[in-house]
C-alpha cells in the first residue's frame, strides 16, 4: 500500500469492525470465580497435610525460610491442582530488569522407558528453577563463564494457574539472582526491603508497647492506560515500535472540555474491561474501580491494595493481562507514559502505607492521644525519608518515557515534596514549636496530652500537584510511570522508611534506657524531626513557577531528567544506606545504575531512528507529491494567464525545506560518534539526539497542518483518539 491507502484502509477497517462477544456470563457472580485459578491458602489448607500447610503458613507471614522437607509434599499438592486445571507445563516467572516479565516454560511430563510419560514436579522444581536467561541485562553482574542464574519461589506471593488458548500453565513467582546471590531482578531487593522495614517497624511498636506481628509495607497501584484501535497502531510504526507517537499534530479539539473524565465508557472498551476483570478475579488479583481519565481514549483501573510484593506481582499480570485481552478486542492497550503529546500522559500512583495483622495501618490517625503520637511518629519517619532521599526517590521513577511526564503540569513536577493536606500541617506546626511542657498552650501541641484534631480519611482537599500526598491513611506517590513496575518505588520507599524508623526507634530506646519519659522523648524526637527535615512539606501549587523557585530556596532538589535523577544512585549516600539495610550491595547498586543509563539510550536510540525512517520514508514523499500538486497547479495557472497561488506553494515548500534540514541533522547525528562510555552514550541521546528528533517533528506537524488530508498518510491523533 502507498500514500495515504494505509490510513484509508485503518479507517474503514475500524469502522467495519465487530468487537467480541464478552466472555462474561450473565449468571457468573464475580466473587465465585475470584481466585479460581489460584493456588490460595484455602486451597493450600483443604488440599496439604496439617503440618506442611503450618509451616507454609509460617514462612507467609512471618517470613520464616521455607522448611525444605515441606517442598516436595506442597510441589506435589500444587501439581495435582494444576493438572485438575488443564496445565500442561510449569514456569518460573521472573522480573528481570528490564521492568518486564519473563517466564520460562517446562513441561510437566518426564517421558519414561517404555516411551510413556509421568507427570513428574518435586520439591526442588519448584522451590528453584535455573532459567540460563543470560541475555537479561545485569549490569554486569554476571561475566559469562558464570552466566548462571537461578530463579526460587517467592512463598508469599501465590501461584496461580494461566489460561491460553494453547494450553494452561501453573506460574511460580519467584526471585532471579546469580549464582553469587546476587540480584538481577526487581523482587529479590523489595523483599529483602520489606524485610529490613519491617524490623525497625516493629522496634518502634514495641516501644509503644506492643507484641507486634510481622509488619509489612502494601502497595495499591492505580495504573492509568490508553486504548487505541489496533488498526491505527498497525498504520503508525511508531506507536507499535516505541509505544508512542513521534509525530502527529494537536487534534482541534483536546481535552479541553472534560468531557472524558469520568464520562460514560463506550461500550467497546467496557466489552474489554468486562473481560480483563473476569480475568484478573479469576487470578485473585482484586481490580476495584474504573473510570475515564482525562484524556480522550485514556482510562484508569486501580485494583484493591494488597502487601508490596504480592501487588508488585499483580501489577506485572495485570499489564500483561491487558495486552492480551486489549488485542482480542481489536485494540492496543498503550501503557506508555506520554503515548501523544499535547495530552496528559499516564502515570502509575502508587498508595504506599504500612500496617500489620495486630496494630493494623499505621499510617491511620488514632483516635486516643497514645494512638496518635504513634501515627504522628510513622508519619514523621515518611517526612525524614523523603527530605532525606528525595534524590532517590525521583531516581526511582526515572525513565526516558517518563520524563516526558513529569513537570509537565499535568503530573507532579520532578521536585519531590509531601503534601500533608492543612489539619496534619497544622499539627506538625504546632509540634515545630517547641518542646515538651506539661500544659497546652497557645499553638502547642503537646504529645500524650492532645489528641488530634479528627482527620477525614479521604480528605476534600486532595492536592494532586504534589508528587507525595497524604490521603488520609496512606500517601499516594503520583511521580511512578504507566509503564514501570511498582517494585522500584517500593523498593526505595521501604529502604528509607527502614532508615528513618531506624534513627527514631534508636533515639527513642536510648532516652526511654536514660529515664527520659516515653511522651516527652517522643515529643523531642518529632520536634527535631519536623525541624530538620519539615521543609519537604509543601501545600501549595506544585505546578507553579514560584514553587521552582522556592524549593531551590528550601533546598530540594530539582532534578528534571533521567540523566539528572540516575547519579542519586551511586551517591555515597545511597550506597551506604542500601548497603547498611542489606538491599544492595555497591555491584547491585552499579548495576542498577548502568541499567538505568542502557535502557535510557536505547529507548531514545530507537525512537531516533524511527523518526528518521518515517520522516524521510512517509511524511517527506507525501509533502513532496502534495508540493508537485501546487506547482503543477501553478503552472497551469500560469499558462492559462491566471494569477498563480503562490502563497499555497510556499506553506508546503517552507516546512518541506525544514524537515529536510532536520533530516539530514539527524541522520548526521546518528551517524556520529555518541562516546563510549554509557553515561556518555546517554547524555549524547539527550542532548544531541532528542533535539534533532524534536526538529523532525516540528516540520512534519507542520506539513500535517497543510498538506492535503487525502495525501496525509499516517493516522492523525483525532482518529485514534476520538473513534473508538
Ligand atoms: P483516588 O483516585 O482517589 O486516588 P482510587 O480509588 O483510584 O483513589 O485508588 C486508591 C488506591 O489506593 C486503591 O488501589 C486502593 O486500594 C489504595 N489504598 C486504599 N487504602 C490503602 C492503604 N491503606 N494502603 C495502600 N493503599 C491503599
Ligand atoms: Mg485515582
Amino acid at each position: 500500500m502507498g500514500g495515504n491507502d494505509a490510513r484509508i484502509q485503518a479507517i474503514k477497517d475500524v469502522e467495519a469492525y465487530v468487537p467480541p462477544a464478552v466472555s462474561f456470563m450473565a449468571e457468573e457472580k464475580p466473587g465465585e470465580i475470584f481466585g479460581e485459578n489460584v493456588f490460595s491458602r484455602a486451597v493450600m489448607q483443604q488440599r496439604l497435610p496439617k503440618s506442611v500447610f503450618k509451616s507454609v503458613l509460617a514462612t507467609i507471614e512471618h517470613t520464616a525460610p521455607l522448611d525444605p522437607l515441606v517442598a516436595d509434599a506442597v510441589a506435589s499438592a500444587m501439581k495435582d491442582w494444576a493438572l485438575e486445571k488443564g496445565a500442561t507445563h510449569y514456569a518460573h516467572v521472573f522480573y528481570p530488569l528490564t521492568g518486564l516479565t519473563a517466564e520460562k516454560h517446562d513441561s510437566f511430563f518426564e517421558p519414561i522407558g517404555d516411551g510413556g510419560a509421568i507427570a513428574e514436579f518435586a520439591g526442588k522444581t519448584l522451590i528453584q528453577g535455573e532459567p540460563d536467561a543470560s541475555s537479561f541485562p545485569n549490569g554486569g553482574l554476571r561475566n559469562t563463564f558464570e552466566a548462571r542464574g537461578y530463579t526460587g519461589w517467592d512463598v508469599t506471593s501465590p501461584a496461580y494457574v494461566l489460561e491460553n488458548p494453547n494450553g494452561n500453565t501453573l506460574c511460580i513467582p519467584t526471585v532471579f539472582v546469580s549464582m553469587t546471590g546476587e540480584a538481577l531482578d526487581h523482587k529479590t531487593p523489595l523483599l529483602r526491603s520489606q524485610q529490613a522495614m519491617a524490623d525497625h517497624a516493629e522496634r518502634i511498636l514495641r516501644l509503644f508497647g506492643h507484641t507486634p506481628a510481622r509488619v509489612v509495607s502494601y502497595c495499591g497501584p492505580e495504573q492509568e492506560y490508553f486504548l487505541v484501535d489496533r488498526h491505527f497502531v498497525l498504520a503508525r510504526p511508531d506507536l507499535l515500535n516505541a509505544g508512542r507517537t513521534l509525530f502527529g499534530s494537536k487534534p482541534p479539539k483536546g481535552q479541553e472540555f472534560d468531557d472524558h473524565y469520568f464520562g460514560a465508557i463506550p461500550e467497546r472498551v467496557l466489552g474489554f474491561m468486562l473481560d480483563t476483570e473476569r480475568a484478573l478475579f479469576k487470578l485473585g488479583i482484586p481490580a476495584k474501580t474504573r473510570h475515564n481519565e482525562v484524556a480522550p481514549g485514556q482510562f484508569e483501573i486501580a485494583p484493591m491494595f494488597e502487601r508490596a510484593n504480592v501487588a508488585s506481582d499483580h501489577q506485572q499480570l495485570l499489564m500483561t493481562t491487558f495486552k492480551s485481552i486489549a488485542r482480542k478486542h481489536g485494540m492496543e492497550c498503550l501503557f506508555h507514559e506520554k503515548p501523544f503529546a499535547g495530552v496528559n500522559g499516564s502515570g502509575k500512583h502508587v498508595n504506599f502505607s504500612i500496617g500489620n495483622a495486630t496494630e493494623g495501618n499505621l499510617l491511620l490517625p488514632g483516635d486516643n492521644p497514645h494512638d496518635n503520637a504513634q501515627f504522628l511518629v510513622f508519619c514523621a519517619a515518611v517526612i525524614r525519608a523523603v527530605h532525606k532521599y528525595a534524590g532517590l526517590l525521583r531516581a526511582s521513577v526515572a525513565s526516558a518515557s517518563n520524563d516526558h511526564r513529569l513537570g509537565a503540569n499535568e503530573a507532579p513536577p520532578a521536585i519531590i515534596s509531601i503534601f500533608l493536606g492543612d489539619q496534619l500541617a497544622g499539627v506538625f506546626e504546632q509540634i515545630a514549636l517547641g518542646a515538651a511542657t506539661s500544659s497546652k498552650s497557645k499553638g502547642r501541641l503537646t504529645i500524650g496530652v492532645d489528641t488530634l484534631p479528627v482527620l477525614p480519611t479521604d480528605p476534600g482537599d486532595r492536592n494532586r500537584t504534589s508528587p507525595f500526598a497524604f490521603t488520609g491513611n496512606r500517601f499516594e506517590f503520583r511521580a511512578p510511570g504507566s509503564m514501570q513496575t511498582v517494585a522500584g518505588p517500593m523498593v526505595t520507599l521501604n529502604t528509607i522508611m527502614a532508615e528513618a524508623l531506624d534513627h527514631i526507634a534508636t533515639e527513642l530506646e536510648a532516652a526511654v534506657a536514660a529515664g527520659t519519659d516515653f511522651n516527652a522523648a517522643v515529643q523531642t524526637v518529632l520536634t527535631e524531626i519536623i525541624n530538620t527535615h519539615g521543609a519537604v512539606v509543601f501545600n501549595g501549587d506544585g505546578y507553579s513557577e514560584k514553587w521552582q523557585v522556592e524549593a531551590a530556596e528550601r533546598g530540594l532538589p530539582n532534578l528534571r531528567t533521567t540523566l539528572d535523577a540516575l547519579p542519586e544512585l551511586v551517591s555515597p549516600e545511597a550506597m551506604e544506606l542500601f548497603e547498611k539495610y542489606k538491599v544492595f550491595n555497591h555491584r547491585e547498586m552499579h548495576s542498577r545504575y548502568e541499567i538505568g543509563l542502557e535502557h535510557y539510550t536505547l529507548t531514545i536510540g530507537v525512537e531516533a531512528r524511527l523518526t528518521h525512517e518515517i520522516g524521510a520514508t512517509v511524511v517527506l514523499p507525501a509533502a513532496v507529491r502534495y508540493q508537485t500538486e501546487l506547482a503543477v497547479n501553478v503552472g497551469a495557472l500560469k499558462a492559462a494567464g491566471v494569477d498563480a497561488d503562490l502563497a499555497s506553494l510556499e506553506t508546503v515548500t517552507g516546512p518541506l525545506g525544514d524537515l529536510r534540514a532536520a533530516l539530514t541533522t539527524l541522520g548526521a547525528a546518528l551517524a556520529a560518534d555518541a562516546g563510549e562510555e554509557p553515561l556518555e552514550e546517554a547524555t549524547y541521546a539527550r542532548d544531541v539526539l532528542l533535539p534533532a528528533m524534536a526538529a523532525v517533528r516540528t516540520a512534519a506537524d507542520a506539513l500535517e497542518g497543510v498538506v492535503a488530508d487525502d495525501l496525509w498518510p499516517l493516522p492523525t491523533y483525532q482518529e485514534m483518539l476520538y473513534i473508538l
